[in-house]
């Protein structure tokens, strides 16, 4: 419980970003760990990326997991950093344009508008005798969209999505309501 307030307190909130009326969790600080947060709660050295690692690793590590897929961006750096720790690959669920190999796609919609996430046809061909296993990652779920199409594209490519993981879950959006349908969901911390 108080290793979840430090983290909590790492997260620096930008009013009015990106747009107006906007409260952006910025996770740049929890990755940073910036000072002023450490004070807040005697910790010793911890550091608030290891405490967090740390406690994917202890509840992933038994999963049998295959793969992690990240969202761009920010789950890359979790997902990346989790990969490494547990020892299993890591694969990119990107923006259109932005994979240079043949990609499958996924849309959803916004308020205003539709968006897409893309992943490689071939993302997890490494697993030949059973289905894939594949954990999710991504640092925020707000609505649950961007989510809930890239767990749709990890199917469309052949693989099962264990569970989806958040560092934060905008609880108040019930973003996960929707992706609950289709896997499991886990995070870290709920505001
Ligand atoms: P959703 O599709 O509405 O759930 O939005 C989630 C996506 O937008 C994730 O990829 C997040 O990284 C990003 N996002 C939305 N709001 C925030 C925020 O306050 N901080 C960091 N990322 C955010």
């Amino acid at each position: 419980e108080a290793d979840k307030i430090y983290l909590l307190n790492s997260v620096r909130e930008i009013e009015d970003f990106p747009k107006p009326g906007i409260k952006f969790k910025d996770i740049t600080t929890l990755l940073g760990d910036a000072k002023a947060f450490t004070l807040l709660i005697d910790h010793g050295d911890a550091k608030a990326f290891t405490l967090l690692i740390d406690h994917l690793v202890d509840r992933y590590s038994t999963m049998k997991i295959d793969y992690i897929a990240g969202i761009e961006s920010r789950g890359f750096i979790f997902g990346a950093a989790l990969a490494a720790r547990l020892k299993t690959r890591f694969v990119p669920i990107r923006k259109p344009g932005k994979l240079p190999y043949t990609t499958i796609s996924e849309k959803y919609s916004l308020e205003y508008g539709v968006d897409e996430v893309c992943i490689h046809i071939d993302a997890f061909s490494a697993i030949t005798t059973s289905k894939p296993r594949v954990l999710l990652i991504d640092d925020l779920i707000a609505t649950g969209g961007t989510a809930t199409a890239a767990v749709n594209l990890i199917n469309k490519a052949g693989a099962e999505c264990v569970e989806a993981c958040f560092v934060i879950n905008l609880t108040f959006l019930q973003g996960d309501l929707d992706i609950k349908k289709t896997t499991s969901v886990y995070s870290v911390l709920e505001v």
